[in-house]
């Protein structure tokens, strides 16, 4: 498997790099994947557990308020009481109902800057690449032509819309197609435009990110 670009189903990729986003790690494949994004350093991950308000396995189901309420109950302390948020019944007895766990994914700015930088470095075409700001680079082709590198999500502002007047080339690389504040620039068709006129290198290896939301 490669270091840089490891074998990934990418649609499950792609759902679990979302910022804030909960990942049922009961489930392989999932579980895979947020195991080998963290290694890389491209995420975080915070475990939580949890109990269903109404689940029909649980010795309580026949008592609960709601046999159709979807709440869940996040349990840190055993020794706590809880109540379901969404009906207001309490839990009476929550060790005795059935444990859930997932994780809660968060996004980690330097882990991804320096993957993308490191993916970028690795192309053919690419001779040197120089840091200008956060999240922004500076890209020397083999040809001699120079390529800045933003990352939407992360970099600075005048890095973020300087493509707008068309000024040098750049390679617009959105980290999270799903977060704010870049999703309303993947709506501007510019970006796309701009994404796959200019970077003619760099087509048929990145892709073009036009099919993305
Ligand atoms: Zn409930």
């Amino acid at each position: 498997m490669s270091k840089l670009f490891p074998e990934l189903d990418r649609e499950l990729t792609r759902h679990t790099l979302r910022d804030g986003v909960r990942v049922d790690i009961a489930d392989g494949p999932t579980s895979e994947i947020v195991s080998t994004l963290e290694k890389m350093g491209l995420i975080g991950t915070t475990q939580r557990r949890y109990v269903k308000c109404a689940y029909r396995s649980d010795p309580d189901y026949l008592e609960r308020w709601d046999s159709g309420c979807e709440g869940i109950i996040e349990v840190d302390d055993l020794d706590k009481s809880y109540f379901c948020r969404e009906c207001g019944q309490p839990i009476e007895q929550v060790t005795k109902k059935t444990f859930f766990g997932d994780v809660r994914v968060s996004l980690e700015p330097d882990g991804i800057t320096q993957h993308i930088r490191e993916a970028v470095q690795a192309v053919p075409h690419v001779a040197r690449v120089d840091s200008l700001a956060y999240s922004a680079f500076s890209v020397q082709l083999t040809d001699g032509r120079t390529i800045k590198l933003v990352v939407l999500d992360y970099t600075e502002a005048r890095y973020r819309f300087a493509g707008l007047y068309f000024a040098e080339p750049h390679l617009y690389v959105v980290a999270s197609p799903i977060n704010d504040p870049v999703r309303h620039v993947l709506e501007g068709q510019i970006y796309v435009a701009l994404l796959s006129r200019k970077v003619s290198p760099f087509e048929g290896q990145f892709g073009t990110c036009t099919d993305d939301r």
